[in-house]
């Protein structure tokens, strides 16, 4: 069987709870207030044609407001929906103490001890399963968080793809992962297929943005240097995400078009749920903004489809497609 090779797409939603992302993580930061916004957003999308990957935290599932928009999707569109996981272990029971407030380490799951980070996903994984009615099979860790324990666990669960590795990007100086050896190749190991967030280097010329995608490892080891750090600002190297939380259009269709140029065929476009409400997110802080968003979201989904002759996938159905597709090679 010949196996497609239009470009592929999933969106993938951080959907949790709204917070103060620079005041630190407290458990009882778990109010969700954007549902029927979110609802309202998402229906528009789907009508553009798009499939969205649902990335859901404990305090998102457990709350009034999230429930509503599971259930909204369980009944409207469902095959255009993926319900997964995304584990926040601040507001993530079980918790091991009565304090409120989680340490920055401890805010990354993967820097759990392995025993708490396998009850807390395997608390998320049940609770999901039953608001949705059905396993989930995608993984998203919380600040893409995953750690040397988290591949077990998640086999263990019944997961199939993880979606937080983080591209060319090093965290490891906030105590959260180093991703800064990985490019957008999707790829298997130890039995979880991992998709990364589709995080670019581009540049003015098309050679660097070839060459960093082969040493990945250069840009922040160059960055770190501060003669190399001029050099690639007169080059105009720049590490950009696809998402529209402060990437304008334009930006989105040269990340997209420099992955398609370099081969990696699969992107994932993301973001956060809260920012589909105006003043919860620092990136749509008003609802000129909120209306921003979403025109530039929607703009993108029609660009990839029509111009890029592109798919747009849940992540769930992707994996399936590729299971098919090797059963019948
Ligand atoms: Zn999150």
């Amino acid at each position: 069987m010949t196996q497609t090779t239009s470009p592929t797409l999933a969106i993938v939603i951080h959907t949790e709870e709204e917070f103060d992302w620079n005041s630190g993580f407290f458990r009882s930061n778990n109010s969700v207030t954007h549902g029927d916004k979110l609802i309202d957003f998402c229906e528009k999308l789907i009508v553009l044609g798009a499939k969205i990957t649902f990335a859901l935290d404990y305090a998102f599932v457990n709350s009034a407001n999230g429930t509503k928009v599971i259930e909204h999707f369980k009944t409207n569109n469902s095959n255009h929906i993926e319900f997964a996981t995304h584990l926040h272990p601040w507001v993530n029971p079980p918790n091991e103490d009565n304090e409120d407030q989680i340490s920055n380490f401890n805010s990354y799951p993967g820097n759990l001890d392995k025993d708490i980070e396998f009850e807390k996903l395997k608390t998320l994984t049940n609770k999901i399963t039953e608001v949705c009615g059905k396993a989930p099979v995608t993984y998203l860790a919380g600040r893409y968080g995953i750690g040397e324990h988290t591949v077990l666990s998640l086999t263990k669960l019944g997961y199939k793809t993880d979606v937080s590795i983080s591209p060319f990007s090093d965290f490891s100086h906030q105590q959260g992962p180093d991703f800064s050896h990985f490019n957008n190749k999707k790829f298997e190991k130890d039995n979880i297929q991992h998709w990364p967030h589709t995080t670019a280097v581009v540049s003015l010329f098309p050679f660097i943005e070839r060459w960093f995608d082969k040493h990945p490892e250069q840009l922040e080891k160059q960055q770190k240097k501060s003669l190399n750090r001029l050099l690639l600002k007169l080059l105009r190297v720049k590490r950009q995400r696809l998402s529209p939380e402060g990437f304008p259009l334009n930006d989105l269709k040269k990340i997209t078009k420099t992955q398609l140029r370099l081969g990696h065929n699969n992107l994932i476009f993301s973001f956060h749920s809260p920012s589909v409400q105006a003043g919860l997110t620092p990136y749509v802080t008003s609802e000129k903004q909120a209306t921003e968003f979403y025109n530039t979201t929607a703009a993108y989904i029609q660009w990839f489809i029509t111009k890029q002759h592109g798919i747009i996938t849940t992540v769930q159905t992707a994996y399936i497609n590729k299971v098919k597709a090797n059963y019948n090679d």
